[in-house]
Order: structure tokens, then C-alpha cells, then sequence
């Protein structure tokens, strides 16, 4: 049976662990579209595209040699047969990355192929992002936007960055970089039709209970 989840929300929310959970359960692909922008990202600072140049980025996005497995048991990305899957969660990436995600002309291109991996599935698969539910996939099954409140989100990227920032480093990192991308998409609140999973109160096998919840409902 043809199933798509569409999960959207803003970091720390456990967006990312969760869907790649939820995908492993139902025997499901994954698809991280962050780790896309993520990727061009990447590739824009090692061709040294200057990222205030919204055509040079258009451009690096359209010839960009971008792999990214949908296996939720083997999360590999790759650029022009380099294995960038580690250094694209480094803070220089997260920093530099809305520069990217706020260029129209690349989002495009990484619409069309997300839309295109979603659609080669087999039809089953979960996708997690900013525009899952209302851009790439607005018609899927079941859309999610996965919610959480400023304090628990902070914390859990703390924890996944090691404890290696300040909490004042980390919460202007966060927040500026949500504030950015808000710009160009809307993840803060839930379209028409968009279930809300609230994780503040939740840990991360109830959020992924919650997340089943809404799939089976
Ligand atoms: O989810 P993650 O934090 O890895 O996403 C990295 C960045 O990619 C976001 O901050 C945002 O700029 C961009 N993004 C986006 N649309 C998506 C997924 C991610 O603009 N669907």
C-alpha cells in the first residue's frame, strides 16, 4: 500500500531521530531533505561560491553531484563521490546552510528532486524537513509537523552537539537560524490538515509512539 509521511518542525524537536525510527518500523525509506541543503552547503564552501551570490548558488545547486541514501539503517550523503555524510552536521554547515535554503533558485532544484526520490519510493517512505507537508509532499497520506518548545529543543541540541557551545552560543545558533529560514518557509505552524506532535513533554520512544499514533489513527 502506497504510504508517504510527511514530517516538518524545526530543530531539536528530534525530527530527524524520530522519522528515521518511525521509517525503520514500517519498513519504510527515509528521506532527510536537511541533509540535502546541507550537502549543497557543503559543496558551495569547498568550491569556494560565495554564498551572498544567489545565481553562483542556483548554479552550484542545479550541477551539484548530490547522493543521499534513503535506507533509514545507512544514512549516507555524498558529494561528487565524496563521503560527506559527517562533515555536513559541523557548526560551520548549520551556520552557512539558510544562505542556501533562502535561495528560490535552489530550492527549486532540491524540491524537484525530493519530490522526485518521494515519488520513486515505491510510494513508502517517510520525508522529514521544513516544506515536507505543504511543498514536496502536500498530498501525502499522513503529514505531521513535529512541535516542541523553546527550553527542550535548546537542550537536545546541546546533547547532540556534545556539549561543545555555550548555552548562550547555542541558543543564538538555534533561534537565528530558524529565524532565517522562516523567511522562506512556514514550519512554525501546522497547515490545514497537518496533525501537531508536540514533543516538549515527551521523550523519544513516546514521540515516536506519538508519531505511530497519528500513522495508524
Ligand atoms: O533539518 P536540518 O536542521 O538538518 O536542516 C538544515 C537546514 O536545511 C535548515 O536550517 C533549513 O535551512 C534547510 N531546510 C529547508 N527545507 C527543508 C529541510 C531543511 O530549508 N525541507
Amino acid at each position: 500500500k502506497p504510504l508517504v509521511v510527511a514530517i516538518d518542525g524545526p530543530s531539536g524537536t528530534g525530527k530527524s531521530s524520530v522519522s528515521r525510527e518511525t521509517a525503520l518500523r514500517l519498513h519504510a525509506a527515509y528521506l532527510d531533505t536537511g541533509a540535502m541543503y546541507r550537502a549543497v552547503t557543503w559543496h558551495c564552501l569547498d568550491t569556494g561560491v560565495d554564498l551572498a551570490d544567489a545565481a553562483a548558488i542556483e548554479n552550484a545547486c542545479e550541477e551539484v553531484d548530490l547522493a543521499i541514501s534513503t535506507n533509514p539503517d545507512d544514512q549516507k550523503v555524498s558529494v561528487g563521490g565524496r563521503d560527506v555524510t559527517e562533515a555536513i552536521r559541523e557548526p560551520g554547515i548549520s551556520k552557512a546552510v539558510s544562505a542556501v535554503a533562502t535561495t528560490l533558485g535552489a530550492r527549486a532544484e532540491l524540491i524537484r528532486r525530493q519530490k522526485q526520490t518521494t515519488a520513486d519510493s515505491g510510494r513508502r517512505i517517510v520525508a522529514e524537513g521544513r516544506d515536507i507537508t505543504t511543498v514536496v509532499a502536500p498530498g501525502a497520506e499522513v503529514r505531521i509537523l513535529l512541535t516542541a518548545s523553546e527550553e527542550p529543543r535548546l537542550r537536545r541540541r546541546g546533547l547532540q552537539l556534545g556539549g561543545t557551545q555555550s548555552a548562550e552560543a547555542l541558543k543564538e545558533q538555534v533561534l537565528a537560524r530558524d529565524a532565517k529560514d522562516s523567511a522562506v518557509v512556514n514550519f512554525q505552524e501546522a497547515a490545514d490538515g497537518v496533525f501537531t506532535v508536540d514533543s516538549s513533554h515527551l521523550d523519544f520512544e513516546e514521540t515516536v509512539d506519538a508519531v505511530l499514533a497519528v500513522i495508524r489513527r
